[in-house]
């Protein structure tokens, strides 16, 4: 579970203050899709960021499965982002010529692919292909089995369907549904309406700058 209590953050450029989240409260059940939605440069990002402890908000709290991070030193916050967090980037960056079970043992320190991590989101038959070769939907489920070697408690995803077609992008869908009725705590932060498809709780983000 993640417990985000009216945490803000704002960028000084020197000349200009930026409000990228005004203060917001919101938690990530387990076993639950949390849908952070509202329009581009509302703010998605940067509380996914806190969310996942890549970032600190400029106030509020971060709980994660009931500890405060707030103030944990970079070390302790890393410590259990690696623990705890899998975190699906914007634009994931495979290795295009690497096969899908190479570019997820890179994800780990193990040498040799686990083939069952691929099984799990239904790509087990695609384990030697090169990430080149894979569709958008494939890519991105490489991606997200990426994320789970690194942590697996909570799932965290940047527009995951923002590059693929219907097809691809419901079948990442169920695939998040999945991985949450599982038990995981999993955050789409998205404005593709199709999350809320199966998302279970939703918060929509206003843009601050206006
Ligand atoms: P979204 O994910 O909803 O598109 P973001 O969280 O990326 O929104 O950005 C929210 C606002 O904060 C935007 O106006 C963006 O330009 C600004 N912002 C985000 N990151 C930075 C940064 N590192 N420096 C300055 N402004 C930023």
């Amino acid at each position: 579970m993640i417990e985000l209590h009216d945490v803000s953050r704002s960028y000084d450029d020197g000349s200009r203050r930026t409000t990228a989240l005004p203060a917001v409260s919101v938690t990530a059940r387990d076993g639950a899709v949390l849908w952070l939605a509202g329009a581009s440069g509302s703010g998605k990002s940067t509380l996914l960021g806190i969310a996942g402890l890549l970032l600190r908000p400029d106030s509020g709290s971060v709980r994660l499965g009931g500890t405060d991070f707030t103030r944990a030193s970079d070390a302790q916050r890393t410590a259990a982002r690696r623990r705890l967090i899998g975190f699906v980037p914007q634009q994931p960056r495979l290795f295009r010529d690497l096969t899908a079970a190479q570019n997820v043992a890179l994800a780990t320190a193990r040498a040799v692919p686990d083939p069952s991590a691929l099984s799990l989101v239904g790509l087990a038959h695609r384990a030697d292909s090169k990430v080149k070769t894979l569709s958008g939907g494939e890519q991105q489920r490489v991606a997200i089995t990426r994320a789970l070697q690194t942590g697996s408690a909570a799932l965290l995803a940047d527009e995951p369907t923002s590059a693929l077609d219907d097809d691809n992008a419901r079948s990442v869908l169920a695939l998040f549904r999945r991985l949450a009725d599982d038990g995981r705590c999993v955050v789409i932060a998205s404005h593709d309406p199709r999350v809320g498809e199966i998302a279970d709780d939703e918060l929509t983000l206003e843009a601050a700058n206006r």
